[in-house]
């Protein structure tokens, strides 16, 4: 896009002033314009009560976000606190990943189980573990001013986030098992909070990236944000590659490029 244009994302403000550097139908870009839906939706909805700002409760619990997602609140913590900033953000989270396995040794192997989702039906089966993740012991998200009690990343936050689907998680089935929030302990039903039907067939094709080129389809990772730290920090995985593939590259693109890569490293 020209700088001058006005942004793809239809905020009004010149792509400069905006979602610079991310292309129109790039992963990112669609994840830009799936928030916008579902920042609509979700003024029509209820937020759990008493959520306000300052209230963090349902910051403290290690769920599990798609690498998009994080790459996504990486580009806007970068905006928002400068080109270095994203280290010390990486660094942040590898401390807390550290702090994790000291009061949670489990941490890891749950993690492991998580690197070897391929599918959305796979993930369902490993939702256990997620779920167990957020029953661990507490520890602030990486983005949370813990003196303000505010998110850093407002704006550019995931969207599980968004819709407060922390504090509901899997409740009607269990409602002693899991007490994401202090303010609504036996949780909400996900759908008095909003109704994901209309853009419940986007957020899934998100999930995935089809390669043409190579006839392969890649699920995005789902991982606590202090594990992507963990793998970027370590050089287990390359955060410059993916944030800049993300950014410029449409779903297909990104696929063939994760693929030659990893054909690459084996
Ligand atoms: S979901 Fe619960 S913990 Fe989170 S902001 Fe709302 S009231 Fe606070
Ligand atoms: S990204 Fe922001 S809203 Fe979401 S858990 Fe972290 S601090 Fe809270
Ligand atoms: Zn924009």
């Amino acid at each position: 896009m020209n700088r001058n244009e006005k942004c793809f994302c239809g905020s009004g403000k010149k792509y400069k002033h905006c979602h610079i550097d991310i292309e129109e139908n790039s992963v990112i870009g669609d994840l830009v314009l799936l928030y916008n839906k579902l920042d609509n939706l979700l003024k029509n909805s209820k937020k759990p009560a008493n959520c306000h700002a300052g209230c963090s409760n349902c910051c403290y619990h290690m769920f599990p976000v798609p690498l998009t997602e994080f790459i996504y609140a990486c580009y806007g913590y970068k905006k928002l606190y400068g080109n270095n900033s994203i280290e010390a953000i990486i660094n942040k989270g590898y401390n807390l990943y550290m702090a994790a396995l000291k009061s949670f040794p489990k941490v890891t192997e749950i993690c492991k189980n998580m690197e070897s989702i391929t599918s959305m039906e796979e993930y369902l089966k490993y939702l256990d573990s997620s779920l167990l993740l957020m029953e661990m012991a507490k520890l602030p998200c990486i983005f949370l001013n813990e003196e303000t009690n505010l998110c850093t990343i407002y704006n550019y936050r995931p969207s599980v986030c968004r819709y407060h689907g922390i504090a509901c998680f899997s409740l009607e089935d269990d409602t002693d098992r899991i007490h994401t929030c202090d303010v609504i302990p036996n949780g909400v039903p996900i759908s008095d909070l909003i109704n994901l039907d209309p853009i419940y067939d986007e957020f899934m094709e998100q999930s995935f990236f089809k390669s043409e080129k190579y006839d392969i389809t890649m699920f995005d990772s789902l991982f606590p944000m202090f594990y992507f730290c963990y793998l970027f920090f370590t050089g287990k995985d390359n955060f410059r590659f993916k944030f800049d593939l993300m950014q410029k590259c449409n779903r297909s693109d990104y696929a063939d490029g994760m693929f030659e890569r990893n054909r690459k490293r084996i």
